[in-house]
């Protein structure tokens, strides 16, 4: 391993260790972020900051959400539906997608802005992760690829994203930040013999999930 390799291999095993201490036990989950190289989301010039626990800026107001965030949601997945067909809205710098893809699930990505889901693109393929990214509405879903075993939205829904629901598969689940501007609470929607079954957690500070039925972008 050359040395800047080994440096952000140290640093990504003191990240791990924080999760440990807030309360991430989840040993699949803990092994996929040791495992992917989380600098490789970030700018050149911000790369000294992938390692700590904040979230960072991506470019169009937009940002990497904190490791805690995605370790979390991803957890919340992992004990619920632990392999299979996952669907995530809001690829931004394509971290999450990379997570479970680690994790091996077989990922489906949208992005709604052009310039992000261009850059996570290449990213990915430059990577060789078996993730298919899509730039559009992710609110609306992906029709041609439903059902899902899960799906994880990484923006703050205003409410419960009806399309999404009916794609999810019989015991499938969704993960989803659900709430006003400036907090949203993580619920998981889990369908079950065609009724939804819903889960809340903790609070979290998210970007708006923009689109047909998420947010209106003249409010932001
Ligand atoms: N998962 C991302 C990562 O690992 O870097 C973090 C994403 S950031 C917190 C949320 C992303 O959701 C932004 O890139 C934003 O443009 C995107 N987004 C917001 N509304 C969307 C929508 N309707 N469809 C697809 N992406 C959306």
């Amino acid at each position: 391993m050359k040395e800047a390799e080994k440096l952000h291999y140290i640093k990504r095993r003191e990240m791990v260790e924080t999760l440990k201490r807030y309360g991430i036990a989840n040993r699949r989950v803990l092994d996929a972020f040791l495992e992917v190289p989380r600098h490789l989301f970030f700018e050149s010039e911000a790369v000294a900051c992938a390692y700590n626990d904040g979230a960072y800026p991506i470019g169009f107001g937009q940002t990497i959400s904190q490791p805690y965030t995605v370790a979390f949601m991803t957890t919340l997945l992992v004990e619920r539906c632990p392999s299979g067909k996952v669907l995530e809205i809001g690829t931004g710098s394509g971290y999450q997608a990379a997570i479970l893809d680690a994790l091996g699930y077989s990922v489906f990505s949208i992005e709604r802005i052009f310039e992000l889901h261009e850059r996570a693109k290449k990213l990915i393929s430059k990577l060789g992760l078996h993730v298919v990214c899509r730039h559009g509405d992710g609110t609306l879903g992906w029709m041609e690829h439903a059902p899902f075993d899960g799906i994880v939205v990484t923006a703050g829904a205003p409410g419960e994203p009806e399309s999404l629901m009916r794609q999810l598969a019989e015991r499938g689940c969704m993960i989803v930040p659900i709430g006003g501007n400036g907090s949203q609470q993580m619920t998981v929607i889990q369908r079950e013999e065609g009724v939804f079954k819903k889960e809340l957690f903790e609070y979290f500070t998210f970007v708006p999930l923009i689109g047909r039925e998420g947010w209106d972008d003249t409010v932001f």
